[in-house]
């Protein structure tokens, strides 16, 4: 479903990504941890595309974009658009639209972005906002909820695309630690579904409890991947242990 062949990111002199590769399947749920600074939001957002990386090739769902270490140019904006459709986005602060109801921030991206007719969005995000358990307050305001609720309505949102990929960039680090539960729940019940999920996490035991794989990143790049049995009980790299072992 994602393949990442020798991805390469510089912020001027700073080399954040050096020659990522790797490979998810359909179905699969990957986690990616690693100390602050390593590169793994830069990596989730060269995937969709909200960072440009300056080499290396991005393929998602078999659409592969090269990035030749010159300026390339991107894809122009349809096709941009109709790539970054492909993955689902969730951010840390949920980014949700503040002068929309839960209702409009879930409906906004298939009226504008699939032009799905208005009554048809407004059904969608009524059986999306159901699913992640959010049912009762769709005529609410981001401002009157819960960080919890409000990271679940920004999942309904990601999830209205109808992305091959969700790519989930530490959704439960900003919320206070009782709310962490139901987020996690949704991200659980979307991979009991089969949803392809890369999850940027410090949640270790959850990492451990949903991913098929592992990957553990330093200084921008992958030093150890593989089942969570290996890579969480019993890593191969010294650096893995280490950083680890501040979760004991
Ligand atoms: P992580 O998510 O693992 O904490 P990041 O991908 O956010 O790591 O950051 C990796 C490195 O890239 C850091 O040194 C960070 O300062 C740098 N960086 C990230 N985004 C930018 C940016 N837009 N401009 C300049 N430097 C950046
Ligand atoms: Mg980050």
């Amino acid at each position: 479903m994602i393949s990442i062949s020798n991805l390469k990111k510089c912020f001027g002199d700073n080399v954040v990504l050096k020659d990522i590769s790797l490979q998810i399947s359909k179905g699969s749920v990957v986690a990616m941890i690693g100390p602050s600074g390593s590169g793994k939001s830069t990596l989730l957002r060269c995937i969709n595309l909200l960072t440009v990386p300056d080499s290396g090739v991005v393929d998602v769902g078999g659409q592969s974009i090269v990035f030749d270490g010159k300026k390339t140019a991107l894809p122009k904006a349809r096709d941009l658009a109709k790539f970054r459709s492909k993955t689902g986005m969730v951010f840390q602060h949920f980014n949700l639209f503040p002068h929309m109801t839960v209702q409009q921030n879930v409906m906004e991206g298939m009226v504008t972005v699939l032009k799905i007719p208005k009554q048809e969005a407004r059904a969608a995000a009524d059986a999306l906002l159901q699913r992640v358990g959010l049912g009762d307050r769709a005529d609410a305001y981001p401002g009157m909820l819960s960080g919890g609720q409000k990271q679940r309505v920004a999942i309904a949102r990601a999830l209205a695309m109808k992305p091959d990929v969700m790519l989930f960039d530490e959704a439960t680090s900003a919320l206070d630690p009782e709310l962490v539960g139901e987020v996690l729940n949704v991200i659980r019940s979307l991979a009991a579904d089969g949803m392809t999920m890369i999850l940027v996490t410090h949640e270790i035991a959850f990492a451990k409890e949903v991913a098929d794989q592992v990957i553990f990143m330093r200084d921008g790049v992958v030093v150890e991947s593989g089942p969570p049995a290996i890579v969480i009980d019993n890593p191969a790299q010294e650096a893995t242990r280490s950083f680890l072992s501040r979760f004991k």
